[in-house]
């Protein structure tokens, strides 16, 4: 009888060489291969609550969590069950299911708010003010699935562009949206001047059609908008950065953004892939635009791109918006867009098992967990006299190598980042897996319970020590 099952002998090392043979660089995504950090990659075999176990059956509580889908924990019983009963019923049909609808369903419901009489500062619909006001506002009226957060945010811009009939996108250094085209471009001499290729094979007339801004500046968003009059279809950006470790957005940042798309005549894609159903029930937006329950609600995107979290660890993402916007995609309107894995009964299964789990009481958990670990993290490195700043948006946080706080890509590019490759690898001696990268963000789950962020913490003291001495 032959076996499908993966070999699982060997060294991470011996591994490692034989990926490399027919994989380039041994891995299926870049950051995977501890570029950045050294060292062998770990080749994980199975995973289970807040712990990884790699292929010399080593076991690491794990601060990955599949770069965020796995609030739950890895392979949460209920929704490994939802997926293997899915695989029993099929395993895709390229056509419409009831599931999928009940998804969509499922995320315009949580991300709708009950609303006060005119109380939305920045309406796109411009119907929540005056007399037809609707009693609940929602994020997202239509939704639509693909399967990876790449493909959700180049079809909100698509979408961006047939809407509005304009060609140009403004994006920010260090936020990342996928690596589709004309988001990997880096900002060319000046704040108004049109983006250069950031990798190669990208062609400088399509990195041209992007404007990329430091982030956290909305006097550069201005004089983008008037040098480019008539031009911006669009500005995307991180809910809260954490591509480059986290970096919030200052006060009031998400909600002037929309205010100066909208006043340009441009549309607001907010990319939730990280953060959404994560840092709250409601993702970042939860946190930052609807501040007191029941209150104001204080901007409105036009679009969401959702990812990771929505797909409960299978591949699965998503746009969402006004329906206005969504009915411009096909077969409705006249933005093409489709996918023959699109709303894949398995991830569907997994999405809605995901959701339907992620209550309350798993955010409290995820935002305890976090917090103690913030302040181990800080605590273990201030002992050593190691300069810090540990950067923070809802649940998400990072650590950042310098004294003060980062606001944009350039102070967390001038942090001491070299301190992290030795810090890294003592916490993964001591059995603790951190993302292999300081410009990550650290992910906890539902399941890392005491024992858990208590071997973390035994983790911290000689970690701490050996980024003093890098
Ligand atoms: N947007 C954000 C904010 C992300 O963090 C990511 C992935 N880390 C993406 C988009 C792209 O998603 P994917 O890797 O599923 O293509």
């Amino acid at each position: 009888m032959t076996t499908t099952a993966p070999t699982t002998t060997g060294t991470n090392e011996t591994q490692f060489d034989r990926a490399r043979r027919v994989i380039p660089g041994g891995v299926n995504s870049p950051v995977r291969a501890y570029r950045s950090v050294g060292g062998a990659p770990r080749f994980l075999t199975s995973a289970r609550g807040a712990y990884v176990t790699d292929v010399e059956g080593r076991e690491y509580v794990d601060l990955v969590a599949s770069w965020g889908p796995a609030i739950l924990g890895h392979a949460h019983p209920e929704v490994v069950r939802a997926v293997t009963d899915a695989a029993a019923r099929g395993l895709s049909f390229g056509a419409t299911t009831p599931a999928e609808t009940e998804l969509a369903e499922t995320v315009v419901e949580r991300l709708s708010v009950a609303i006060p009489r005119g109380d939305v500062r920045d309406d796109p619909r411009g119907d929540a003010l005056g007399s037809g006001v609707p009693q609940r506002l929602g994020l997202v009226d239509e939704l639509r699935l693909v399967s990876t957060g790449t493909e959700a945010t180049m079809t909100a811009i698509r979408l961006a562009r047939g809407f509005t009939g304009r060609p140009l996108l403004i994006k920010f250094a260090g936020h990342y949206h996928g690596h589709s085209d004309g988001l990997l471009a880096e900002a060319g001499s000046g704040v108004a001047t049109l983006a250069l290729p950031a990798s190669a094979g990208v062609p400088e007339p399509i990195a041209a059609q992007t404007l990329v801004l430091p982030y956290n500046d909305l006097d550069a968003v201005r004089t983008a908008f008037e040098a480019h009059s008539g031009e911006i279809a669009a500005v995307i950006v991180e809910a809260a950065a954490a591509n480059m470790g986290v970096v919030a957005p200052l006060p009031g940042f998400n909600r002037g953004l929309t205010e100066l798309a909208h006043e340009h005549g441009a549309l607001l894609i907010l990319d939730e892939v990280l953060t959404g159903f994560r840092v709250s029930a409601r993702g970042f937006w939860g946190l930052d635009a609807l501040q007191t329950p029941g209150g104001a609600v204080d901007y409105l995107p036009d679009l969401t791109a959702f990812g990771k979290v929505i797909g409960g660890g299978m591949p699965l993402a998503a746009i969402g918006g006004r329906r206005e916007v969504m009915e411009y995609l096909a077969p409705v309107g006249p933005v093409y867009q489709a996918g023959t894995l699109s709303g894949n009964p398995l991830s569907v299964a997994a999405g809605l098992a995901t959701l339907r789990l992620a209550d309350a009481t798993v955010y409290d958990r995820l935002d305890q967990a976090s917090e103690t670990l913030q302040r181990e993290v800080s605590a273990a490195l201030t002992r050593e006299g190691v300069a810090h700043s540990i950067q923070r948006a809802g649940n998400l946080f990072s650590v950042l190598f310098a004294e003060r706080p980062a606001v944009d890509y350039a102070d967390v590019q001038a942090q001491d980042s070299f301190r992290f490759g030795p810090f890294f690898h003592a916490m993964l001696d001591a059995g603790v897996a951190l993302p292999p990268s300081v410009f990550e963000a650290w992910f906890v789950t539902a399941a890392h319970d005491d024992e858990a962020l208590g071997r973390i913490i035994e983790a911290l003291p000689a970690a701490a020590r050996a980024a003093g001495a890098a």
